[in-house]
């Protein structure tokens, strides 16, 4: 069945062009409680929210993605109004979940895995989520990295002679201007052990316009670069949302997303499935869904993970392997993701396993003699470039 992606009405006394054009969706952004109380009736819980939640993590909207919030139970909205319960002394709260200042050894830089680190070059986005994971960095409002700061995180990259993969994220990178972010990409790539770039980004999501012809047309000078944006609900996925994943996949820039599960937003099966299904018609790939991170004012957005497992048992029959996102929890205090996956195993003895599938079917497996088992005869063709990574990261 053809998918639909309707388009997002224009709103009365805007232009279409004016509601079309990045620059100026974000020059209109809501920030206040005055701004938003003249595009959604506000609640109590949203006027308290604007006061003791603003403190606490910046408020910020495009008119576009308010504009696709409903009324006061509706998903989207929970992902971006302020609430009087981020508030509430949660179950867990940590100002930095992932312990990322313990991983950050030259300015802007996180450097968790041996291959790969994070390259924070802005800490503005376009959107505050209230579930932000990264509320100790994200909203201070600096653009682009200072250049002193720029420079020593550069010179860092290019000392990693084990690094693969740089993931520019923040903040937001697709906030920046294309001659900043092709500067960004015009250093990396000029680094020679640098072979992936990864943009990390939600304003496919919340500022589609924000993906034009001019942007794709540079990024793609550059590739391989890959695209992880983060779509959370089926509804993000108007009309305008799905030209800019189209355009990005067309260009040669494969997009993958990275949701997080919240509670009331997206925890059911269907709205997962709904929204997997669509992001794979447009051909990006559903690829991580994320426990949400016990952020400081989160735990009325967070749930169980036994909640999560669930959905995922749901799922495993009804999404081909294309669509199912992997679920996954970032262990805290810097413990780095630990996937989850439902537990089909029903016994295990020696070498026989019974496992039980997604709709019933019980079967046995049985491992073969262990002596039959050999390693491959050139593995040893590549140990060089397995060793190599052992010695990459900072600490
Ligand atoms: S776009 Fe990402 S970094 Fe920015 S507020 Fe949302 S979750 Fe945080």
């Amino acid at each position: 069945m053809k998918l639909v992606f309707p388009a997002t009405p224009v709103p009365h006394g805007v232009t279409q062009a004016d509601w079309l054009n990045w620059t100026w969706q974000l020059r209109h952004s809501l920030r206040t409680r005055e701004d938003f109380a003249k595009v959604l009736d506000l609640t109590a819980d949203e006027e308290e929210g604007f006061h003791g939640g603003g403190e606490l993590f910046q408020i910020r909207s495009t008119p576009y993605y308010a504009a696709l919030a409903g009324g006061p139970h509706d998903p989207i909205r929970k992902i971006l109004m302020p609430s009087a319960r981020e508030l509430f002394t949660g179950a867990q709260q940590m100002l930095d979940p992932l312990g990322e200042k313990k991983n950050n050894p030259a300015p802007r830089i996180i450097h968790r895995y041996p291959d790969r680190l994070l390259f924070l070059v802005t800490d503005t986005c376009s959107v505050y989520c209230r579930y932000c994971t990264r509320k100790h960095f994200t909203g201070g409002d600096q653009a682009f990295v200072r250049s002193s700061e720029y420079d020593q995180a550069l010179s860092y990259i290019k000392s990693r002679q084990g690094l693969r993969e740089v993931i520019l994220s923040g903040g937001d990178p697709l906030t920046l201007s294309d001659s900043i972010l092709e500067r960004v990409l015009s250093d990396l790539r000029s680094i020679d052990h640098v072979e992936i770039i990864r943009i990390g980004t939600r304003m496919p999501v919340v500022c589609p316009m924000r993906v034009t012809d001019q942007l794709v047309q540079m990024i793609r000078r550059y590739h391989p670069v890959y695209l992880m944006t983060h779509f959370n609900h089926p509804r993000e996925l108007t009309g305008e949302a799905a030209d800019a994943v189209t355009r990005l996949v067309d260009h040669g820039i494969p997009v993958f997303n990275q949701l997080v599960l919240l509670n009331g937003v997206n925890n059911h099966p269907a709205v997962i499935q709904a929204l997997s299904r669509r992001l794979l018609y447009l051909r990006a790939k559903p690829y991580y869904m994320f426990q949400c991170d016990p952020s400081e004012g989160t735990d009325h957005l967070r749930t169980s993970i036994d909640d999560s497992i669930e959905i995922q048992r749901e799922l495993w029959g009804r999404l081909s392997g294309l669509a199912m996102p992997n679920l996954s929890v970032d262990i805290p205090d810097g413990g780095g993701k630990a996937g989850l996956v439902p537990d089909f195993l029903v016994s295990h003895e020696g070498r026989r396993r019974v496992f039980e599938g997604w709709d019933g079917v019980r079967a046995e497996y049985i491992d073969p003699a262990p002596e039959t088992i050999v390693k491959p005869i050139d593995a040893e063709l590549y140990l060089a470039e397995w060793d190599a990574l052992k010695g990459a990261r900072s600490r």
